[in-house]
């Protein structure tokens, strides 16, 4: 076992606070990594504020995780200390139901073990990114490309294939006319892989303040939602649409804006239930579905692809301690595109 320092929530309500926690020695088949940046994820902060139920207090996040190997064990064959790596979302999962088979760990039927707020599969609490080393089976850690700089990477591992996967399930490319809702740090990378991929993406945020960042990123067109006229203006106009905010909306308004055969994709996942009419997905033969991260094979076919086509987040780089302010400025919809970690100062 090694203690490393890590940052915290104890509460729902209190502000996260330096602690030390435990990591195990590396096992035949693990991967001991120095972890040098975290992404910070909106999902971190419905875990902690426990809007998804309550989780399991301390609560380490951070499941954006990018670093470097500090020893393997005497079975892994993929990784040698010095290498850059990183980790998701998810560090086990069962391995043999079809879902594993099929590379869906994400989808595992016996439920995949979640980098945090999870058990492990030796009955302790998994803890994230927001600490200083992790250990973790081989067949969870991704390799990072030389040319992407580790604290770029740090975001791709969660907002990155959680918008690559989508693109890829629905064939997303030149014939596509994309919408992403939201632009944060789901969001903008879906507007740059959308774009990368050949899609004509189009952006529905709040208001026109970041229509600028948008345009950048590679979108063509850009909307205010809180304008009315949008509405009207976009009708049946998109075959694919990426729902990446963080709280309700009124889904059938924006269901209204698929053409024919068109599917909405939910990737945000806010804390209540949303409505939506019948007629709004029958009037036009829509879907409506969901997506959850991607599988490791994805993950580091995504990451491929970033280093292939130069696609990596915007982000901020902060000090450890800054991490409450980082979620206030989140849940503000301040963040221009990412918080990330730097733990060295930790
Ligand atoms: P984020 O950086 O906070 O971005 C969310 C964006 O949603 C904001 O930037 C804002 O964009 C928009 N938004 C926020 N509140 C809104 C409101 N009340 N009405 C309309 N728009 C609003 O969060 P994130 O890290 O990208 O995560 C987004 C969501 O995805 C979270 O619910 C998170 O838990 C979930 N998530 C899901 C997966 C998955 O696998 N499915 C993976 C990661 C995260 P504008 O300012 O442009 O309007
Ligand atoms: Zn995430």
């Amino acid at each position: 076992m090694s203690t490393v320092s890590a940052y915290a929530a104890t509460s729902a309500t209190a502000p996260l606070t330096k602690t030390t926690i435990e990591r195990r020695e590396p096992g035949p088949h693990d991967v001991a990594i120095d972890i040098k940046f975290a992404g910070i994820c909106h999902s971190d902060i419905h875990t902690v504020k426990a809007e998804w139920g309550v989780p399991n207090y301390p609560v380490v996040p951070g499941h954006e995780i990018a670093g470097v190997v500090t020893a393997v064990g005497a079975e892994v064959n993929k990784y040698k200390v010095g290498d850059h790596v990183g980790v998701g979302c998810m560090v086990n999962s069962c391995g043999v139901c079809s879902s594993c088979q099929a590379g869906l760990e994400q989808y595992c039927k016996n439920g995949a073990t979640f980098t945090y707020n999870s058990t492990d599969k030796d009955g302790t609490p998994t803890y994230g990114g927001y600490s200083q080393a992790v250990v973790v089976n081989e067949n969870f850690v991704v390799r990072i490309p030389d040319s992407l700089p580790l604290d770029k990477a740090a975001p791709l591992l969660c907002a990155g294939i959680t918008l690559f996967s989508p693109l890829r399930h629905w064939k997303a490319g030149q014939d596509t006319r994309l919408a992403v809702i939201g632009l944060g740090g789901l969001g903008h990378m879906g507007v740059k892989l959308g774009a990368a991929m050949g899609c004509e993406v189009s952006v529905l945020s709040q208001s026109l303040k970041k229509m600028e960042d948008g345009l950048r990123l590679g979108a063509s067109n850009y909307y205010a939602t809180a304008d009315p006229a949008t509405f009207k203006e976009l009708r049946s106009g998109f075959d694919l649409i990426l729902n990446t905010v963080s709280a309700n909306l009124d889904l059938g308004q924006y269901m209204g804006l698929l053409d024919v055969d068109g599917t909405m994709v939910e990737l945000g996942i806010p804390e209540h239930p949303m409505e939506v009419h019948a007629f709004a997905l029958a009037a036009a033969r829509r879907s409506l579905s969901g997506s959850n991260i991607g599988g490791i094979a994805e993950t580091q076919e995504m990451l491929d692809f970033c280093a292939e086509h130069d696609v990596t987040p915007e982000i901020e780089v902060i000090e450890a301690d800054y991490v409450n302010e980082a979620y206030e400025r989140v849940l503000a919809s301040d963040v221009r595109y990412r918080f990330v970690i730097d733990i060295s100062s930790l």
